[in-house]
């Protein structure tokens, strides 16, 4: 079965083509035949589109084509044109999935993508306006470039949708939940696919583990599992929320807003500008939101990049407190995504407030550049792992689930 994946960011498009002949196993990632980035990088409108093959071909190039579809059909092209070309033609692709960042309460799992799914995807957009109108329109793109190939929506909010009331609603106005206003979570495909392959590493039945799971890249949350189920996360009605990330805040006292709203002179626009974009380890610093620019600066004897570092760990160790006393203990405790995969200085300290529960973190292991392997020591009543997290591999292995 030849699945296309196709996983739209706010300033990027990433694709994937897997090829599966055998069964599609959550837990054993198979590696992609062909994979293609978008960036749009300057405000011209100028994309740059990197692609690679399994048997090592690659091209990339400059777009400054006029629409995101015209960029994305280009993109596609390099499937079955030029030096990585991998299939005949377009049709040769069985199934599309699709991350679709936010599904609501309608959408608890993946599902065949229908009239009705792309209509509840659009009114969706309101909750997630700087993801769910991509995501449409890549369903869009497909259905003109493919015709009536199935397509499946994975969302990556639904792995949280477990969570209970207690944790999903906000103490505002009860009209808030009447509303859709409550706590939804993010990264769901990423916790999910980390909780099962954490389960699969300790050779134990997830349903045992009390995990807790951090996903740290640009976009930064937490999702505490119990009995194989989200039970609470940090990330809530928006990817606002909860920890500090790249460029976004994360968690702060509402009424700051409120007062610089008073104070005048703040859009929504700009609110929004501040806090998703200007915020975070980039507004602390001054200097980027890439933790690898942080790390430099800080060696350089840069104030306010360890002033950044310091808020991230206090911020991460806090959160793991929280996920904590909502899991009611620990048995795991994961690493994921860019910084939680490359960086064993933020593994160390983030670990470093509970040793009182019996973690130990072996500091060779830490250090030695681990990938899907256990890093507590042999007598640590903590496992602590580093998941190389496959987001594109979960979706995929959800196309294959549904549509096989
Ligand atoms: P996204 O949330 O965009 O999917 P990633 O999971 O790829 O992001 O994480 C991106 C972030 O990970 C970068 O901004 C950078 O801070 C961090 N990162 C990636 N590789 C490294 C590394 N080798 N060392 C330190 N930080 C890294």
């Amino acid at each position: 079965m030849k699945i296309l994946v196709l996983n739209a960011g706010s300033s990027s498009q990433k694709s994937c083509l897997y090829e599966i002949t055998g069964e599609a196993v959550l837990t054993k990632p198979q590696s992609p035949v062909w994979e293609g980035k978008l960036e749009w990088t300057s405000s011209q409108g100028v994309a740059e589109m990197k692609v690679k093959t399994a048997t090592g071909e690659s091209l990339q190039q400059q777009l400054s084509l006029s629409t995101r579809a015209q960029v994305i059909a280009h993109l596609l092209e390099t499937l079955y044109k030029g030096p990585t070309r991998v299939i005949d033609k377009l049709s040769d692709i069985d199934v599309v999935g699709h991350r679709v960042v936010h599904g609501g309460r309608e959408y608890q799992e993946s599902v065949v993508i229908t009239e009705e799914v792309k209509q509840a995807i659009a009114r969706l957009c309101s909750l997630a306006p700087a993801h769910n109108p991509d995501n449409l329109e890549g369903i869009e793109i497909v259905e003109q470039l493919l015709g009536q190939v199935p397509q499946v929506a994975v969302f990556d909010t639904a792995f949280h949708s477990s969570m209970p009331d207690a944790a999903g609603i906000y103490p505002g106005p009860y009209e808030w939940v009447e509303q859709g206003i409550r706590r939804y979570g993010f990264h769901g495909i990423s916790h999910q696919y980390c909780a099962a392959r954490v389960a699969q590493i300790l050779d134990r039945d997830l349903t045992t583990i009390r995990l807790i799971v951090c996903h740290l890249g640009n976009g930064c949350s937490l999702a505490a599992v119990k009995n194989g189920r989200s039970v609470d996360t940090t990330m809530g009605f928006t990817p606002l929320d909860g920890l500090m990330m790249g460029s976004r805040s994360g968690a702060v006292d509402p009424g700051i807003l409120i007062h610089l709203w008073r104070q005048g002179n703040y859009t929504a626009e700009q609110l929004d500008s501040v806090l998703n974009k200007k915020s975070g380890l980039l507004g602390i610093s001054g200097i980027s939101n890439d933790m690898r620019q942080i790390r430099k600066a800080i060696a350089e004897g840069n104030f306010r990049a360890q002033l950044a570092w310091d808020i991230y760990v206090h911020r991460l160790r806090f959160y793991i407190g929280a996920m904590l006393a909502s899991l009611g203990g620990l048995d795991a405790l994961a690493f994921t995504a860019g910084v939680g995969e490359n960086v064993p200085e933020i593994r160390a300290a983030a670990c470093v407030g509970f040793e009182f529960l019996g973690l130990k973190l072996d500091a060779q292991k830490n250090f030695a550049q681990p990938l899907d392997a256990d890093i507590a020591t042999p007598d640590s009543t903590v496992r602590v792992l580093v998941i190389s997290t496959q987001e594109d591999w979960a979706i995929a292995a959800e196309c294959w689930r549904l549509v096989k």
